[in-house]
């Protein structure tokens, strides 16, 4: 009976143990899911009480003249076009956690062209030039996941750069690896920020950040790699440029 009850007492405690750690990854992945919902629902509300609040202002005034209400309108456009990006940027986040799309033999080279193009405007609006060295290399990978990634460090070294500079993509075949780097002249950042960019949210110092984005790009562009079965690092020092590093096995 002894025998038979410490087996029981065991066995019950190894399956407690076993459902607890089957069990941890979802009530993390539920944690960081909530997480998430709270930190988007902020950022939503931030920008919609700010137009609120605008409206209210304009339409309290006791004569309204058609200039005012102009303005109004055109501060309501612009706050509604940011509120749009980035209900798209959320929406296209939840898309890609969903999506398993096949894998393809591309060139690097045909990928950074297709990134080029997306980004190609804003760059030029700068003067900002492209630079490559490719190495004819080929990937089998999701295309868009690895197009994506780029447009986004692309989009980010146009931001934070300077006009007149450049942004050079290097490309090297590491054993069964390939490294893509996307190296530019820009603000750079500190040891502090380097430790947080890629969490969701994040937004270095405002005064640098000019108001625009989210602090959503390089959350993406991580999450991306990952989904890549790769990684993504930053070297940069304030002043002196920044390069992230994207490692990605070549198969
Ligand atoms: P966003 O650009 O929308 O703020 P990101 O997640 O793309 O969000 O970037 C997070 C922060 O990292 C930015 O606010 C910026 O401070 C910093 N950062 C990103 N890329 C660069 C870069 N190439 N040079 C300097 N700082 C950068």
């Amino acid at each position: 009976v002894l025998l038979n009850s410490v087996t029981l007492l065991l066995g019950s405690a190894i399956s407690y143990m076993l459902a607890r750690k089957t069990l941890r990854p979802i009530e993390e992945a539920m944690a960081a899911q909530d997480r998430f919902i709270a930190d988007a629902s902020h950022e939503l509300r931030t920008p919609l009480t700010g137009l609120l609040l605008d409206n209210e202002v304009t339409l309290r005034k006791k004569s309204l003249t058609a200039k005012d209400v102009r303005m109004a309108m055109e501060r309501n456009v612009q706050g509604l076009t940011k509120l749009k990006d980035l209900s798209d940027t959320l929406l296209d986040l939840v898309a890609r956690q969903q999506k398993n799309a096949p894998r393809t033999v591309v060139s690097v080279e045909q990928i950074v062209r297709s990134a080029v193009s997306q980004v190609a405007p804003m760059a030029n609006k700068k003067h900002i030039t492209f630079v490559q060295n490719i190495a004819n290399n080929t990937l089998t990978i999701d295309e868009a996941k690895l197009t994506k990634l780029l447009v986004i460090l692309y989009d980010n070294a146009i931001k934070y750069s300077k006009p007149h500079t450049t942004v050079t993509l290097s490309s090297e075949s590491v054993g069964s690896d390939i490294l893509l780097t996307v190296h530019d002249q820009g603000i750079g950042m500190s040891h502090e920020e380097k430790e947080h960019i890629f969490d969701r949210l994040y937004r270095a110092d405002a005064s640098r950040s000019h108001g625009d984005g989210y602090g959503l790009g390089l959350a993406i562009a991580r999450k991306l790699a990952h989904d890549l079965n790769g990684s993504i690092a930053v070297q940069s020092e304030p002043g002196h440029g920044s390069t992230f590093t994207v490692r990605l096995p070549r198969s």
